[in-house]
Parts: structure tokens; C-alpha cells; sequence
């Protein structure tokens, strides 16, 4: 058993319970908000609360939040919230990027005049060894980061090297947004591997949205845990797929393999409220509601899925030895 690092405290790994490895609860982008934007403050915290409420009551304990730099990340906001549920929160660090590193670490960094150690690789470190600013010790419990179709551009390898040597000095596990229509799992592989890091202490975010099984064979088999964490985005792929290919991979032994989630969020920036209706199964309970009936309708056992949704997600905060 291990103290894993949550927005309202330590929580024991065996507490963790029924875990959707990635949900946000606000994706923002805050100088919009502070400037041309509606931004209720009371009543998004007051709607993040009933959502996690409605979660909690479908038997679900805890959500880990990926919401770094680049996101609007605000975690005082996300403590506010997780003292109202019963729902634990657990919040990340890093930065999250598809191209270039945001304005403020252009200019300070490694290669560059000053030639400095990577600011970021402190930062990370302090957010998950003493306590994210403004929260009164609250700590980070994971790392992430993201690759998208630009590729591993400098950039974005920069801030892969970051979380890796953050990831190592502290032990906290990885959570990298990945773009398998291109495969790049592969090049997170490249970097990671030469970075020395273990690929059973990552998770490649958003595998689910490929059934290219052979790849995703491919990643297991490194040791990389699977992301199948879009249920809902049905743009990008269909419940039906995403189902499919869960199953499919289930049936072949990989069940230790995958974690589960959605990627949805209580207020998601990103889209027009107007497009929200082209998404309806995008929200905290299509897992519950939809995704496990289909699930067990193509064999896939009560077991696998606790695999998926407790056991998968405790071993990955219970292995944290920095290395
Ligand atoms: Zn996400």
C-alpha cells in the first residue's frame, strides 16, 4: 500500500477504488475567461460538484485530472471542488503542448542564452515532492505531457525529457496524450527509452481512439499501459469501435494492459456550446451507463474490468520508486 498524493490529502492505493484514469473537471484557456469570456466561477464549481456527486452515486471513487500548464490548470479551484464529493480527485503536472513550449519557457532552458537547466524539470519536481502554489501543500500525483499529429517536434521532445527526469527523480508515474493515427507512441517510446524510463510506469493516453490492434499489441508488449480513455468522443472513433477494440484486446491477455476513462470535463472550453450536442455520450457516466453493458455483451468478465478500473490504475500509483 502506498499514500498516493490527492487534492483533499493522502489517500491509501487500496482506497483508490473504481478509478477513471482521465477526466478533467475544467479545460480553459484563462486569458479568454479574464477577458472576452463569461466565466461563472461559483456556478462552474457548483456544476463540477453535482457532476462528481452523480459519479460518486454510480459507484465511482476516484477521477484522476490531467489539467496541466496549457490547460488552464488552476488547482486551488480543483481543491474547492474535491472537498464537496465524494469523489478523489488526484491532480497532475506538466505541460501540455502539440507544438511549441508556451512564451514563458521559450527564452529560459537548456540550449539557450543563458544556457540553464530546465526550469520546468523543478517545477514538476516541486509540485509532486512539496506542493502545488496557492493550495497549502497539495501535491501533484502524476506527470503529463502530449504528443500530438505535429510529431515529436523539439518542443515537445524538450518537455518529454523534463517529465522524464522529473518522473525519475521522483518516481511519480506518466501520463503522456498521445496521437496513435500516427503512431506516435512509438516516438514517445524513442525518447522515453533513452531517457531510461520504464514503460510500465507510463500511460499512452487516448490508444483507444486507433483499432489498429497490431500497434496496440505492440505498445502492451513494451509494457506501456493503454490509454482506451475517449469513451464519448465519437467523433474521432465510435462507442462501437472503442468497444471492439477493448474487448479484442481483452481477449488476447491485455487486460493488464488498459485503464479506462472518457476525457470529458464539466466545462470544456475548446467547443462552442452549440457543438455539444454532436458529442451527447460525452460526460462522466457513459462508462457506467453504455460502455460496460457493451463490454460484458462481448464477453469481456466483471474481473477484466475491475482489472481495468481498479487494479490497472492502483498499481500505477503504487509503483512509484524513484529509480
Ligand atoms: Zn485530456
Amino acid at each position: 500500500m502506498t499514500d498516493v498524493p490527492t487534492a483533499t490529502g493522502f489517500v491509501d492505493s487500496a482506497a483508490l477504488g473504481r478509478t477513471l484514469m482521465h477526466e478533467h473537471v475544467f479545460v480553459l484557456t484563462p486569458d479568454v475567461q479574464a477577458n472576452h469570456d463569461e466565466w461563472d466561477e461559483e456556478g462552474a464549481i457548483a456544476t463540477a460538484v453535482a457532476k462528481l456527486t452523480e459519479l460518486a452515486a454510480a459507484g465511482y471513487d476516484t477521477i484522476v485530472d490531467p489539467t496541466v500548464i496549457g490547460l488552464g490548470r488552476y488547482v486551488p479551484r480543483i481543491v474547492r471542488v474535491a472537498q464537496q464529493v465524494d469523489v478523489t480527485i488526484i491532480v497532475a503536472t506538466g505541460v501540455y503542448t502539440y507544438n511549441t513550449v508556451p512564451f514563458y519557457f521559450q527564452h529560459r532552458g537548456p540550449g539557450l542564452l543563458p544556457d540553464l537547466p530546465d526550469p520546468m524539470i523543478d517545477m514538476f519536481v516541486r509540485d509532486l515532492t512539496i506542493g502545488i502554489p496557492g493550495t497549502g501543500g497539495v501535491r501533484a500525483g502524476f506527470l503529463k505531457c502530449a504528443i500530438d499529429h505535429f510529431g515529436m517536434t523539439a518542443d515537445v521532445e524538450r518537455i518529454l525529457c523534463a517529465v522524464a527526469r522529473a518522473h525519475r527523480t521522483t518516481g511519480a508515474p506518466i501520463t503522456v496524450h498521445t496521437h496513435p493515427a500516427s503512431k506516435s507512441g512509438l516516438d514517445v517510446h524513442k525518447v522515453l527509452s533513452a531517457e531510461g524510463v520504464d514503460p510500465s510506469r507510463v500511460v499512452l493516453g487516448h490508444s483507444g481512439d486507433s483499432d489498429d490492434i497490431d500497434h496496440l499489441v505492440e505498445l502492451a508488449d513494451l509494457g506501456y499501459l493503454l490509454g482506451m480513455d475517449r469513451f464519448g468522443v465519437d467523433t474521432i472513433a465510435p462507442v462501437e469501435q472503442r468497444v471492439a477494440t477493448v474487448a479484442e484486446l481483452a481477449r488476447r491477455g491485455y487486460a493488464d494492459r488498459m485503464v479506462l476513462s472518457q476525457d470529458a470535463a464539466c466545462y470544456f472550453d475548446w467547443l462552442d456550446p452549440a457543438f455539444a450536442g454532436a458529442l451527447p455520450n460525452w460526460h462522466y457516466l457513459h462508462i457506467e451507463n453504455d460502455v460496460l453493458p457493451a463490454l460484458r455483451a462481448q464477453d469481456v468478465t466483471d474481473e477484466q474490468i475491475d482489472q481495468m478500473l481498479i487494479g490497472n490504475p492502483r498499481r500505477y500509483f503504487e509503483t512509484v520508486e524513484p529509480y
